[in-house]
């Protein structure tokens, strides 16, 4: 079975484009990603196989190197690397989540969903 991202309303995929990232196993930045799945989950627990994909990450999250040469015509193997300090602070809430995709972006014939969490954060600002 693939694996899928635990954020609420969630549930990417490989397939979907995006990087999976495992938990952190330093205690206090596990802590610190765990408070921030739970805004939108409360009472969630992470177990060894829980992973969370790259749309719950700031642009600044991640290294840019690879970002870079790839805009310059590289090939890349992994093209979204996380700095070793990175947080994910994007979690939209359910009723923002439905505002966004239903009002906006559904209409629109394949749009790329990593967008929504864009949108959604300039919306919260
Ligand atoms: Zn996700």
């Amino acid at each position: 079975m693939p694996s899928r991202c635990i954020a609420a309303f969630c549930s990417n995929t490989r397939e979907d484009g995006v990087s999976l990232f495992r938990f952190p196993k330093e205690p206090e930045l596990l802590s610190k990603w765990v408070k921030e799945v739970r805004r939108t989950r409360e009472h969630w627990k992470p177990t060894p196989t829980s992973v969370l994909c790259s749309e719950h990450f700031e642009l600044h999250c991640f290294d840019f190197v690879p970002v870079l040469k790839e805009s310059l015509g590289y090939s890349v193997q992994h093209k979204r690397v996380l700095l070793p300090t990175a947080v994910p602070t994007v979690f939209p809430s359910e009723r923002l989540y439905k505002m966004v995709f239903i009002r906006l972006l559904a209409p629109i014939k394949n749009f790329n969903k990593y967008y929504i969490y864009y949108l959604i954060k300039l919306l919260s600002v």
